[in-house]
């Protein structure tokens, strides 16, 4: 049977409002559709494109792993993959690594871990995890219970116990919050989903200090904020806080699909053998190039390039927030991870970026969020900052008219 690439009908099970465009190639930073239009990618595939599209170091990773040997399981050693968690140790707080495949799978393992901690210790009843409001972890359930959106829990059946959740960011709701039963607290150093919120630094001093007071674990999902994205290879570097497990995903593989959970030996004591599996995390071909993907990003001068274009774009959208006040109401966010808050409904900036061949994505809180891949240049802001104003201008002037 033959698919056509015309017809709209698919097979394939409806749970995301796509958009009607599909692609052809990719090259840097911009993407090339199957109708020939070119655009410039800052969507990056929601921050995974960590360094854009066919990267020939990453093409060249992959096809020379490919030729040698995809997949054993892990029940056998995987070199590349012990070469990657020495790699996250060594750059890190960390001393273990557990390879899966998404960032709800991390997370979690995290969870996991963080439960076994206790049990570890003697004392399984302390299972609970203290989370946030605005926070995304995932779409397994625990992850889903973990961050209670109500939209995403919605039919399906009850949520997964021991999840506590709390306001983003108020430190004596939070102490209040634990009891004997908490076993960890679990935070994005900066929310991604939620909308670009980035935790304040005193709140992650206060949830470490609260957790080394009370012998909690500190869990930190960076996920989306992780592997350079904030011009640091960790986002919890810029408030000097470090967790006891972590989770890391969206572009640790630059676009091949790999998550990890990394934490302390301490934290991770009880995960001895038959605790905890994966069929495919950090196979072969995972391995080969997310530790590529990783020794490129963790350079300084990349990370330093990054952190330098994040404030470049982050200026320039300012710019364009003063000049049209009422579409861009202002921008939050660390290095390549902004946030515009919109005036109009962000689907629809969107959709008009889109048009204009810029790809962007929504986040909550009306939020526009900008996740370029970290190789972009200065010629690539100027070139979406343009857009940018063109597409305010025109929903100005559509106002305008509709006024007149
Ligand atoms: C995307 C994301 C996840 C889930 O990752 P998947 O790979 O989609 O499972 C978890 N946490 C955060 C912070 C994310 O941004």
């Amino acid at each position: 049977m033959s698919v056509s690439h015309k017809n709209k009908s698919t097979a394939v099970m409806p749970t995301y409002s796509r958009a009607d465009i599909s692609f052809d190639r990719g090259d840097g930073a911009y993407l090339v559709s199957t109708d020939g239009t070119r655009y410039l990618d800052f969507c990056a595939g929601i921050a995974v494109n960590a360094l854009g599209h066919s990267d020939p170091r990453l093409v060249r990773a992959l096809n020379d792993q490919a030729k040698k040997v995809w997949h054993t399981s892990n029940l056998f050693r995987i070199p590349d993959q012990e070469i990657l968690a020495n790699q996250l140790v060594a750059l890190s707080f960390a001393d273990l690594a557990f390879f899966c495949n998404s960032g709800a799978e991390a997370v979690e393992g995290g969870i996991k871990l963080c439960r076994k901690y206790h049990s570890a210790n003697g004392e399984p009843e302390r299972y609970r995890i203290l989370s946030f409001d605005g926070s995304f972890h995932g779409r397994t359930l625990a992850a889903l219970s973990a961050s209670k959106n109500a939209g995403h829990l919605e039919g399906f059946g009850p949520e997964t116990e021991g999840f506590d959740i709390l306001p983003f960011g108020n430190t004596d709701e939070l102490r209040a919050a634990v009891t004997e039963k908490t076993a960890a607290i679990l935070v994005e150093p900066i929310q991604g989903e939620g909308g670009i919120r980035p935790a304040e630094y005193d709140f992650l001093r206060d949830i470490r200090s609260i957790a080394n007071e009370l012998g909690l674990l500190v869990f930190f999902d960076e996920v989306q904020c992780g592997i350079g994205r904030t011009g640091k290879l960790w986002a919890h570097e810029w408030a000097g806080v470090e967790p006891d497990v972590m989770a890391v995903a969206k572009g640790l593989g630059g676009g091949f699909p790999i998550g990890a959970v990394m934490a302390t030996s301490e934290a991770a004591k009880g995960m001895v053998a038959g605790t905890h599996g994966s069929t495919f995390g950090g196979n072969y071909l995972a391995g080969a190039v997310a530790r590529k993907v990783l020794e490129i990003v963790s350079e300084k001068k990349f990370l330093e390039k990054v952190q330098e274009i994040g404030k470049l774009l982050r200026y320039e959208i300012a710019k364009q927030c003063e000049k049209h006040p009422t579409v861009y109401k202002g921008v939050r966010g660390k290095g390549l991870m902004l946030g515009i808050k919109c005036g109009p409904p962000n689907s629809e900036l969107v959709k008009l970026l889109r048009d204009e061949g810029l790809l962007t994505v929504g986040a909550g809180d009306n939020i526009l969020r900008l996740v370029p891949p970290l190789i972009i240049d200065e010629h690539h802001v100027a070139e979406a900052v343009s857009m940018l104003s063109k597409v305010a201008k025109k929903l100005e002037k559509k106002k305008a008219e509709k006024k007149d």
